[in-house]
């Protein structure tokens, strides 16, 4: 018996087995690496889930089923995102004659050609046909007939900044007329 086994255990096999252990010795290495790293990265306690990966097989399996679910990173970066998607839909409104989603700058409603805003002669700005000032270049507008339906039901805090200072507005309007004549 022991003769076969002398005759199996070939150099070739014995060097595939020392192989096959410092693989392994190098993987729980790195498996311990990779915990201790990815739990201080998550902001987790990560010295208590060092300790938890030293035992073999169990301890990292242990990890990837409690670690937490988010990196922080990705967290902060997510709420970013948030932000970000809620301030670009603050920029959208719809058609008031076909409830189609326009931006706060459509000059025509793509979809029924219905007309959303004046256009400022002076800056080419998109101004709302209620507005009698461009904002943006202080030209004051002809009075043009408010249509029904032109305007964008927009967030409301787009509408309410127009109309928020009226006292404001009546003396710059004034003042811009006065330096046409
Ligand atoms: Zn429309
Ligand atoms: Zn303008």
């Amino acid at each position: 018996m022991s003769e076969i086994l002398s005759q199996l255990w070939t150099p070739e096999l014995q060097m595939a087995m020392t192989v096959f252990v410092v693989m392994l010795v190098i993987l729980y290495v790195l498996s311990v690496v990779w915990v201790v790293r990815d739990a201080y990265l998550r902001g987790t306690m990560w010295y208590v889930w060092a300790i938890v990966a030293l035992v073999p097989v169990v301890g990292i399996i242990a990890y990837c089923l409690l670690r937490p679910p988010l990196l922080q990173i990705d967290r902060d970066e997510q709420e970013l995102e948030v932000a970000l998607k809620q301030r670009q839909l603050m920029q959208y409104g719809e058609c008031g004659n076909c409830g189609y989603p326009v931006e706060a700058d459509y000059i025509l409603c793509p979809n029924c050609h219905q007309r959303l805003k004046n256009q400022c002669v002076k800056c080419g700005h998109a101004l709302d046909p209620s507005w009698t000032v461009c904002p943006y270049c202080a030209t004051s507008l002809p009075a043009a007939p408010a249509r029904r339906g032109a305007r964008t039901t927009s967030h409301p805090h787009q509408q309410a900044a127009p109309q928020a200072n009226p006292a404001g507005k009546a003396p710059l309007q004034g003042a811009t007329r006065q330096q046409e004549r």
